[in-house]
């Protein structure tokens, strides 16, 4: 691992790491995304989580992370992210946010979706809150290319989030991932006035936009984690983790 001043590139020895646990992430994201069923608390999801991580050989990796108490974070409705299972019972129709750490032989994946719950049909609204992360997901994924900045993914999210007319919160930031969850840079789902790092090849960058349906601002609850929408409107959250190659850009939580 090479640490730059504000970003690292990886080896080919991490690397070969770093894609082992960003495929079980990937994995496990899934799995977990659709046990997750009405009538079951967030707990009982989260328990679940831990069993899924652990029988593919990982551990997760934001259970004691900076004392997270739980093996993933479920962020239901107007919960943006960080949220912490509980005895909520979910319910048909609830936004729930699935963010998934793996620890896998020395690598580390990160990866996020978000699921509606049951099978009523959705509002317009929430249909385009989902549809508009994801495909800033997407589009930030295109514009992630060797010679290009992070200003390049940051505008192309941000695009989005201006075509559905969504909330893009500012407070949190992807970030680069692999060896530790949260390396330099940062990734913002907002244009700064810095262009940011160059993307060169070894990099390896968590996108990760979190969009909400009305206001962007946020605040944390007293629990220190726990991160909401100020006006109560819902939020999504997508998140994939991608290596920058020379003639290509490998999305590692990609199943
Ligand atoms: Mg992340």
């Amino acid at each position: 691992m090479m640490r730059r001043r504000d970003f690292i590139v990886h080896t080919p020895e991490e690397i070969v790491r770093i894609r082992a646990a960003a495929h079980a992430a990937a994995l496990a994201r899934e799995e977990i995304a659709s046990l997750a069923k009405p009538g079951m608390t967030t707990r009982q999801l989260d328990d679940l989580a831990g069993a899924v991580i652990r029988s593919m050989g990982g551990i997760p990796t934001f259970l004691n992370y900076a004392g997270f108490p739980r093996n993933i974070c479920i962020s239901v409705n107007d919960v943006v992210v960080h949220g912490i299972a509980n005895d909520y019972v979910m319910k048909e129709g609830d936004i729930v946010s699935i963010d998934v750490g793996v620890t896998l032989n020395g690598g580390i994946g990160d990866t996020a979706k978000t699921v509606v719950l049951g099978d009523k049909r959705t509002s317009k609204d929430i249909e385009s809150l989902m549809t508009g992360t994801q495909e800033a997901l997407e589009a930030g994924i295109l514009a992630a290319k060797a010679g290009r900045h992070i200003h390049d993914i940051s505008e192309a999210v941000a695009k989005t989030a201006r075509q559905y007319k969504l909330g893009v919160v500012r407070d949190l930031v992807g970030h680069g991932c692999g060896i530790q969850l949260h390396e330099p840079p940062e990734v913002p789902n907002f244009v700064t006035k810095s262009p940011g790092p160059q993307l060169v090849p070894g990099m390896v960058l968590c996108i990760e936009p979190m969009f909400n349906l009305g206001t962007h601002r946020v605040y944390v609850e007293p629990d220190q984690w726990t991160v909401r929408t100020q006006d109560g409107r819902p939020s999504a959250h997508f998140e994939h983790m991608i290596l920058i190659e020379e003639n290509q850009t490998e999305v590692l939580t990609r199943v």
